[in-house]
């Protein structure tokens, strides 16, 4: 099937030679951009017309947790830092099943896509005790979505009896962590080029995973050849934990654990200081940045600025839905580049800067860039297209790529993810959709009740 998008008011590469064109056309086949240009735009059986719109690629987020969209807003937890934010949390995690994790975590995929996002990761560390199979319940919802999907299995074995944070009732042993991440690589993992859905591997913080269980898992990663994940030096209370009980600063404990590798990407990364970007740098690490969750929680302000002088690959991620509350890629755009000037002044980082991030960034983050992240010959056709033609961008029009950050865009028009449209007139396609969101409120009030 040939589809050609044409007469685009302005196409972002964002490949290498990054440009930007005007009048321009996408040429896809089979999922596959296969030729872009200007001028006169080659026929297609099926044609879309773009006029006045600005197309970029899809974007990449890099860490969620979707389970959370049930979670959005909690009243008592509305004002609290991440420690005392999660120990309030785990008590209502604990009672999520199968149905709830189906659900809220195809209302978190859709809200992003929304919003232009077409690739994302998602850490599912919360297995409470009888209950299996959440990370296949969220990859069922993703296939339903349409999203590429690169989920990690996430995993807690740090309880509070052994001086971790998080309650008996939600972690596993070592053991049951190992055969299942086994077990889904060898169900899921898809390494080709274009693939849809890649697992990786991610014990959620040094607060609520063994250091045992860290060793094995980045074992694991390099027996079967996956990328790994984890929270790290997001708060001044993991700084205090991490030198009370390892002696070490949190990046200082990751190099002592072998986690300072090519396969690593580390989520929040606020508080570090010269030599640990040092490290993250000469160890090819990469970063996924959560603005809008850091400054929810108050957690701090990355040094992102310092990050990308040094070279280091950075993605931004809406992080979950409990600290942020919005899964709203444009906004983790906007805040990305407010938050680094707030410190570092109006210069520290530029619309296009942020806009790099969130798309072949974050595809680099992933190791997804050899087919994602840019719009051209040979990619897959992930693309957001944003009508120009709306209330809050009108006077708007002599830079519409800073507009698209400093502006309130709201969310895209339409996506396109490995060539199929997924949004459409700024509607997610899904005639069911009124009826899960029916669905979702209804578990949600439940659990924050308390209710299993
Ligand atoms: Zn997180």
């Amino acid at each position: 099937m040939k589809t050609t998008l044409k007469n685009i008011g302005l196409l972002v590469t964002m490949d290498r030679n990054y440009r930007e064109l005007e009048e321009a056309y996408i040429q896809i086949e089979d999922g596959i951009i296969k030729d872009i240009g200007t001028g006169k735009p080659p026929a297609g059986e099926i044609e879309i017309d773009l006029k006045d719109h600005l197309v970029t690629p899809g974007f990449v987020n890099t860490h969620h947790h979707f389970y959370q969209s049930l979670f959005r807003s909690v009243k008592e937890v509305a004002s609290a830092k991440l420690f005392e934010w999660l120990v309030f949390l785990y008590e209502k995690w604990k009672n999520l099943d199968n149905e709830a994790i189906f659900v809220s975590s195809k209302i978190a995929i859709y809200e992003m896509m929304a919003s232009g996002v077409t690739t994302t990761t998602d850490m599912l560390y919360l297995h409470p005790s009888g209950r299996e199979y959440f990370i296949d319940s969220e990859i069922s919802a993703a296939i339903d979505t349409g999203i590429r999907f690169h989920p990690t299995r996430g995993s807690m074995s740090l309880s509070r009896k052994d001086g971790g944070l998080p309650p008996d009732s939600v972690v596993q042993t070592e053991r049951k962590i190992v055969e299942d991440s086994v077990r889904l690589i060898e169900k899921y993992h898809d390494s080709r080029k274009h693939s849809m859905l890649r697992i990786a591997l991610a014990p959620c913080s040094p607060f609520s995973v063994t250091e045992e269980s860290m060793i094995r898992t980045a074992e694991l990663a390099e027996e079967f050849d996956v990328l790994l994940h984890t929270h790290l030096a997001e708060t001044r209370d993991e700084d205090d934990f991490c030198i009370n009980r390892k002696k070490l600063r949190p990046v200082e404990y990751m190099e002592k654990i072998g986690w300072l590798n090519r396969r690593t990407w580390f989520a929040h990364l606020v508080w570090l200081n010269d030599e640990d970007i040092e490290k993250l740098a000469a160890n090819d690490c990469g970063m996924a940045h959560c603005p809008t969750s850091n400054m929810r929680l108050g957690s701090g302000i990355a040094p992102v600025k310092e990050m990308k002088e040094a070279g280091i690959r950075i993605g931004l991620a809406v992080d979950g839905s409990s600290s942020n509350d919005s899964g709203n890629m444009l906004l983790e755009i906007r805040n990305a580049l407010m938050l680094q000037r707030v410190t570092k002044g109006a210069d520290a980082l530029s619309p296009r800067d942020v806009l790099e991030f969130a798309t072949i960034g974050g595809a680099k983050v992933l190791r997804m860039d050899d087919y994602i992240g840019s719009i051209e010959p040979g990619k897959s056709a992930d693309l957001a297209a944003f009508s120009l033609n709306k209330l809050s961008m009108a006077g708007g029009l002599s830079d519409p790529v800073a507009s698209l950050v400093l502006c309130d865009m709201h969310g895209s028009d339409l996506v396109m993810i490995n060539g199929k449209i997924r949004v459409q007139n700024g509607r997610v396609i899904d005639n069911d959709l009124p009826e899960l969101i029916r669905r979702q409120n209804e578990i949600s009030k439940k659990l924050i009740a308390g209710r299993p």
